[in-house]
Formats: structure tokens, sequence, C-alpha cells
């Protein structure tokens, strides 16, 4: 099976009262990883790239080759849908006609009126090639914009603007934080997320810095009509943590223990292990 567009699974976990685990990737290991896990969780999935994760992998085609030749030869039956990840209005439309089956257009930049304009004829293009599409209102904190203990919250109004263009799930911010969660953070913002969901209907919500809120804040969220829950820096810190380790400990030194493929096993093992822990926290498991 090759890659599917994100429309129905996302649906069927608002339906559901789950969220697909949308996966950021970052090379070879990374999304082999990502596979097995949630073939072996049963669990439907979002692969997702930044554009600088797709630049630095070789490119978006090679993104797109490199996903489905993986679903081919590793005998995967569970829905993949390859995502961009907070893309630029041009970034999106490159995604688009190279394949990608899910593209997040980022306006949150610009004033409501250019975003409008811009998801608009994003949402079209995506539309018309069987493309899922995700758009953004209002910022999400991150300590690198400055913001340290609570993220931004969208305005509900402006959210149901955007909502009004067919989009297929919409990213607001509801207090939550790119990168490291500080140890001050104020914690999702729930009245915001049911003012904005009674704002936009029936339309599937994204939660954004995914990584590191706790699992009864995103059920909570989930609740509220959170169906696709973004983790990036949470595979990336076990990865880190199992890797050091393993050259701490000086395993690299011993036999061919320098082999990447040896190099590479304890950090890609975290991955698989966090991200199947991620499946069952947001009961996306078994509903492949
Ligand atoms: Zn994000």
């Amino acid at each position: 099976m090759a890659i599917v567009s994100a429309t129905e699974m996302v649906n069927k976990a608002l339906e559901g009262h789950y969220a697909i685990p949308a996966f950021n990737t970052n090379n070879l290991e990374w999304t082999k990883c990502i596979l097995t896990a949630v073939e072996e969780t049963k669990t439907p999935v979002m692969i997702q790239t930044s554009e600088g994760a797709a630049k630095y992998m070789g490119g978006y085609k090679l993104v797109v080759d490199m996903v489905n030749d993986l679903i081919d030869s590793m005998g995967i039956t569970v829905p993949v849908a390859l995502h961009l990840d907070h893309g630029t209005f041009e970034g999106a439309k490159k995604c688009i006609e190279v394949g990608y089956s899910s593209v997040m257009f980022d306006g949150s930049h610009f004033g409501i009126e250019e975003n409008i304009e811009k998801s608009k004829e994003i949402i079209a293009l995506a539309h018309s090639k069987g493309v899922s599409v995700e758009c953004e209102v209002g910022g999400i904190g991150g300590v690198e914009d400055g913001v340290a203990s609570a993220g931004e919250l969208a305005d509900p109004a402006e959210c149901k603007l955007i909502a009004d263009l067919g989009v297929d799930f919409l990213a607001a911010g509801i207090g939550n934080i790119h990168g490291k969660y500080p140890a001050d953070w104020a914690g999702l913002n729930f009245d915001r997320l049911a003012e904005i969901k009674a704002a936009i209907g029936g339309k599937p919500m994204v939660l954004h810095g995914g990584s590191g809120i706790p699992f009864e804040q995103t059920k909570k969220a989930v609740g509220l009509g959170v169906s696709k829950i973004n983790i990036n820096t949470e595979l990336q810190l076990v990865f880190a943590a199992a890797t050091r380790k393993y050259i701490e400990d000086g395993k690299d030194l011993e036999g061919k223990g320098y082999d990447p493929r040896k190099l590479l096993k304890p950090g890609s093992d975290a991955i698989i292990a966090k991200a199947k822990e991620l499946c069952e926290a947001f009961e996306a498991a078994g509903k492949a």
C-alpha cells in the first residue's frame, strides 16, 4: 500500500476519540523505526518532515520515494500518510507536486487576511490532487520565540474563518510549546481549546509540541477534539540518550562496535519503544 491522504484517518480518530500520532522523521533509521512501531501496534500514522529535514535528507522527492519504498519492502499494512510540517506557501505547493499525501501550510505569521488568501489557494490545489491540508491560526509558542512559561492562544473567531475554508484539520495555539517544556509551564488551556472547538464545529484539531505533555493533559485534549498530536523532540531525546550511553560505555571501541549499524541500534530501539508507548497513550494502537 502506498501513502494515503490523512483526511480519513484523522476524521476516524475524531469520531473514535483518539489521536493520530504524527512523528517527525529525520533520516532512514528514523523512518524505519516509526514504521516498525506502528506496524507492531497496528496504528494509523502520519510521518512528517519539516522543510529543513526534507532538505537534509536530499529533498522532498527522495522522502516520498523512501517512505513508499519502505512501506513496500517492510510489508507495512497500516495506513501511512506523508505530511509536510510547518510548510511555507512555496514548500507546500512543491510537496503537493512531488507526491506528499498531506501538507501543512503555516500562514500563522501573516496577518489573518493574507493567511486566509494563501490557505485558500493551498487547500484548492491540494484537494484537486486528493492531498489533505492542515492550516494554522495564531502562533505556537516556543523557547526560540522568547516565550518561556506559556504558549500562545489562538483567537476562536480567526480559527472559524480558516476552518470555513474547507481545511481538513486545524492547528491552533492552546498554550502548547515547541521543544522541551519549561519546568514552570502553565499547561494546556482547556477553556480556549473548548472555545475554539465550539467555533469550528466538526473539524479535527492538531496539537503541536506534543513531546513531554503529561498524558492526562493529552487525554483531556483528545476528549475535547484534538485528533492529531505532533511528536518530534521526544524521539530525538531518547535517541540521543541511548546513543550517548553506547559511546560512554565504550561499546564503539569493542570489536566492530564502530559499525554504524551497531552504533545506531540502541538509539533506534529507543525510538521504537517510545513511539509504541505514544501510540498506546494516544489510544491509536489497534485502530488500523
Ligand atoms: Zn508545530
